[in-house]
């Protein structure tokens, strides 16, 4: 499958904002953003006036970017929302919250999205006792996300499990630190997603 490969500190300069997708770096004051606070290239410190359709489509990079999906899987879900009843914009998100790999980011076994995706990827996980290692697979309220035995001896795992030792979890979610399990208790509603994103301006750039 395709994926962004460049550096994606860039990614965050273009939005103009954190987009935390190295987890701890982020957190630090080598983070891209508070060194350089303007758009990369050549030109990136020049003023120029943004128009509609690109104050829509910077949106739309940003949640797109953030949960790391690429464009015609993010237009799939948009589709996908279109479809279901109620307000489009809102269960976008709630479909991007609801993959695999950021369920995995918001249990705190993972420091970002791109990590919880990688290690979804390489089996660490299952869903209701079965592995899973599709990161956009999308969970149900119920469903019991657990660390495999394999996956419990990973150093990496060990190591994000040492720091989020003590941490809760958000209200949607329940975690059990010790036996590195987590439960979807249901699909967040979105003030519980706390993503910097004007989904409705999303909605606007597909509806053109
Ligand atoms: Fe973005 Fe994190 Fe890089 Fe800062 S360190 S620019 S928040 S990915």
């Amino acid at each position: 499958m395709a994926r962004y490969k460049d550096s994606v500190c860039r990614l965050c300069r273009r939005e103009g904002i954190k987009l935390y997708l190295k987890g701890e770096r982020c957190y630090t004051d080598k983070c891209a953003v508070s060194r350089r606070a303007y758009a990369p290239g050549q030109h990136g410190q020049r003023r120029t006036k943004v128009s509609e359709f690109g104050t829509q489509l910077r949106e739309k990079q940003k949640a797109r970017r953030i949960y790391g999906v690429l464009e015609s899987q993010f237009r799939k879900y948009f589709q996908e929302a279109d479809r279901r009843k109620g307000i489009t914009g809102e269960i976008l998100l709630q479909i991007l919250e609801s993959r695999l790999d950021n369920v995995v980011f918001r249990l705190g076994f993972a420091l970002s999205r791109a990590e919880g995706r990688h290690m979804v990827r390489h089996g660490h996980f299952s869903v209701n006792g079965r592995r899973v290692d599709i990161p956009s697979y999308q969970v149900r309220p119920g469903d019991v996300i657990s660390v495999r035995e394999k996956g419990k001896k990973n150093a990496r795992i060990k190591e994000v499990a040492e720091i989020m030792e003590g941490q809760g979890t958000l209200e949607w979610l329940e975690v059990d630190r010790e036996n590195l399990a987590g439960k979807v208790l249901r699909i967040p509603g979105r003030e519980e997603i706390d993503i910097p994103v004007q989904e409705h301006l999303i909605v606007e750039l597909y509806s053109r």
